[in-house]
Formats: structure tokens, sequence, C-alpha cells
């Protein structure tokens, strides 16, 4: 391991005077001053973030950051540890506590740093994760614990989320009392509404989804409370559903409970990224384990016996999702009809539009005879917003009624992504165009709010 590559990301002072003092990677060291006394395993440092503020692991395994300033002294006061892997003691499992399921499938929760490259690579096992977190103990037993894969949210597809749909399915049905999937938080949105779908039959039991938006080797790691939350929630609460539990603030008190189907990640960078879409969310959950609901959530709903989730995982992967903008080219309607694909979800301007009267001599931007082409063979043509908050309505305006006479669907107040992957699920099951529009249209797993809460604009 080189100090520099690994160091990259200190101030070049902090660099010297650990070039000084012959500090490596991993090694013990204090940081003391008048004010402050910190003892730790030195963590190398690739994000980008203060170039100040020194990563100390502690022995009771948390991550501290420990800004170097004047009058700070830094020194080496033992060998270093291998950065490799955490110390395998397991905590004791506590017979009385509920025996929930692991899951992990990847994403920045599981990740840490790659020493060969300096990059943050997905590698952290879910035992490790329960060795890094101790507290877990205390609040759940764990039935299983198992890596279905370590990938990106943004590289799964339907093997992926079928392997999920049916690993969660196998452990509430064996007796979990619920299940925490760990995950990619780009795409987590998108795997909680094909989830809720794919597990709406029979599910009496929580199924939590969590993440993180900061690595492990940063002291703004935020995974720590988010699987404390989850699994008070896939443990303890009232709840049958699947749900996206991530901090609902900046700092680090207490995390959402939002619907699978009504969630988008809003942020690139904060914690609090997960915000409930046209709805409040369904609760909230603080580390100590206090989960607040509100009053009657319909889906989720509670919890409920033994009822067996049937996993119905039948999916058409011949759909695309497409936005509509000023200028946009409508010959990709033409693309995707010759490509064979059997839906579309257009995310359109405002109330649900698309380019479709331009003057006369722009009379090519117009999407209305690529749309009325598609929909002759046999294409589901759905609309969506990108306003994201709000019900598209195909009567208020002329070019809203021209699409919507046409034959285009207008998908209430659906979220695109969870539009685009219902589309994909109700096609699997049939293809029959009333059929189609009519599932499309219908409630499955909260997709649908029919009022809106005034509360829910920008929660
Ligand atoms: N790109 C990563 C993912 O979604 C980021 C994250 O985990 O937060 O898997």
């Amino acid at each position: 391991m080189k100090e520099q590559s690994y160091f990259a990301h200190y101030s070049q002072e902090v660099r010297n005077i650990l070039k000084e003092k012959e500090i490596e990677p991993g090694d013990r060291i204090r940081i003391k001053s008048e004010d402050i006394d910190y003892e730790g395993y030195i963590l190398p440092r690739i994000d980008i973030g203060d170039p100040w503020a020194i990563v100390l692991k502690q022995d009771d395994g948390y991550n501290v950051s420990v800004a170097y300033q004047s009058g700070v002294k830094i020194e080496r006061i033992g060998e270093g540890i291998s950065l490799e892997s955490f110390p395998k003691t397991y905590p004791e499992q506590r017979p009385d506590l509920p025996e929930i399921s692991l899951l992990a499938t990847g994403g920045t929760i599981a990740s840490r740093i790659d020493y060969l490259t300096g990059g943050v690579v997905m590698a952290f096992t879910p035992s490790e994760l329960f060795v890094a977190i101790p507290e877990l103990s205390e609040i759940v037993r764990f039935k299983e614990c198992n890596l279905l894969f370590n990938l990106a949210s943004e590289d799964l597809w339907i093997n992926e989320w079928r392997r999920m749909a049916e690993d969660a399915a196998k452990e509430l049905n064996s007796g979990a009392s619920g299940v925490v999937i760990t995950h990619g938080t780009d795409c987590m949105g998108y795997s909680a509404a094909i989830l809720s779908f794919m597990l709406h039959q029979g599910l009496s039991k929580p199924v939590v989804l969590t993440g993180a938006q900061r690595s492990s080797d940063r002291g703004s790691f935020d995974g720590a409370i988010n699987l404390l939350c989850a699994s008070w929630l896939a443990g303890h609460a009232d709840l049958a559903g699947v749900v996206v539990c991530m901090h609902g603030e900046p700092d680090d008190t207490y995390c959402l409970i939002n619907r699978g189907t009504k969630v988008r990640k809003m942020h690139t960078s904060r914690r609090d990224t997960f915000r409930p879409i046209n709805e409040v969310p369904i609760g909230k959950v603080w580390p100590n384990g206090k989960i607040k609901l509100t009053e009657k959530p319909q889906v989720p709903s509670k919890r409920r016996g033994e009822t067996d989730v049937v996993p119905d995982t039948a999916f058409e992967e011949k759909i695309a999702l497409i936005k509509a903008y000023p200028g946009s080219n409508p010959e990709i309607i033409d693309f995707l009809t010759d490509k064979g694909y059997k839906g579309i979800i257009i995310e359109g301007t405002g109330l649900g539009h698309t380019p479709t009267s331009p003057p006369l001599s722009e009379e090519h931007r117009s999407w209305l005879p690529h749309v009325k082409r598609a929909l002759e063979m046999e294409i589901f043509i759905g609309m969506t917003s990108q306003c994201i908050y709000g019900r598209v309505n195909p009567y208020v305006y002329r070019n809203l009624r021209l699409m919507s006479n046409a034959g285009v669907v207008y998908l209430e107040d659906m979220l695109p992504e969870t539009a685009y992957l219902k589309l994909g699920w109700v096609l699997g099951h049939t293809q029959e165009k009333e059929e189609v529009e009519r599932l499309m249209l219908k409630n499955f797993a909260g997709e649908i709010t029919e009022k809106t809460d005034e509360r829910a604009f920008l929660f």
C-alpha cells in the first residue's frame, strides 16, 4: 500500500506530516491538542471532501473525522491493521428478538476503498456490515445474511429483481419477521417499485430497502443509522409492504419510511435524499426503536399473520421511458416501434404534453403522427409528467386532448419510473390492449393516490 495515493485527498500540509512521521494507512495514531484527544486507525481517503479532516476508525468500530489545525499533534503509536477485512468476531444473537433476513445487493452501503485502485468498490459482505454495526444485535436476530450480488444499482435489471423478489419471499415464507435489502441508492426507487408489484400478492410483513449516500470510510457514513432503522422496521413495525427507509433530515436523528412506489432520490449527495412524491411519508423511525406510522396507511398495510407471499415476476423487457422536451426528435418513437417495443412511457411536460402543434414550418417536430403510428401497431403509450409532483390531465389543453384522443393513456399521479416498471410487469401478464390499459390504471401497490395531500409537495 503506498501512502501517497491513499492520502491523496489530504492537504499537502497533512500529507507532509504523515510522511515525516512515517504514518501509513491503517496505522494506529493519536491526534491530540489542548481540546481534543483521539486514538484510532488512520483510514485512506479517496473521496473529495475536507482536506483537513483526518478519518480514524475508532475501537468501537465507528469512524470519526478530526479536523487538523494549528496546535494539533499527530503521533504514530502502533502497528498498522490490515484494512482488507474487519475482525470476524460476531456479536451474540439474542433469542428473545425477532428474526429477520438481510439480503445485500451492493451499492455504497456495501462499499469501501479498493486498496489497489484507490477507488470506492462494492465489497462489503453482510457479515462485515453486521460486525461493523454491533448495535444491530440489540435490535434483531439474523435468520439469514446473504450477499445476492454486489452491483451498483444502475447495473440492475430484471434477473436481479427476480432474485430479490424470490429470495425475499423465501425468507418471509420460512419464518423471517421481515426482510432488509441493502441496495445502491441511485436506482433504489426503481427496485422498490418493481418489488412492490412483484411481491404484492400475500405480502404480510415488511420488506425494507436501505442504503447509504456516503461510503463507510467517511465520517459522515449514513449506512449505520439507515440499517439500524431498517432493522427496527423489519423486525418490529406493524407494517406489511415494500418500503424505503433512509435518512429523514441531514442529521443522524431519524429515517423516513416511504412507500416503494412513491419514493424518489431527489438529491445527488444529501443524506436525506429520498423523498415521498405526491404523498406524505408512511412514517418515521428513530435509531432507538421509536416508530411512528401515519394513521391509516392502506398500502403498506398492517402486519398480518403468516400468509404466504407469492412472488409474481413475469416481466416484458421491451419497454422504454422517454422524455419529451422542446426540440425533441419524435423519431425515437419510430425507432422503438420498429425495434419491437411493446410499451412506452412518456415523461411529458406539465400536465402531460409533448410537442404536438408546432408552427407549420416545424411540423416534423410534432409527436402526434409518430405516436399514432405506434398506437396503430398496438404499442401501449402511457403519459406521466416530468414535473414529478402533481397529476397528468388529458382535458385541459387542446394538445392534451389530441394525444389522449389518439389513445395515449394518462397515468394519474404515478411516478414516471414506477409507471415504466409497472408497464413491464403488466405486459409480462397480458398484451391485450384494453386489459393493459385497465391494469395500468388499477392500483396494485399504492402507486396511484386518489387525492393528493396538500402537505406532500416538497415534503
Ligand atoms: N451508484 C451507486 C448505486 O446506486 C450509488 C449508491 O449506492 O449510493 O449503487
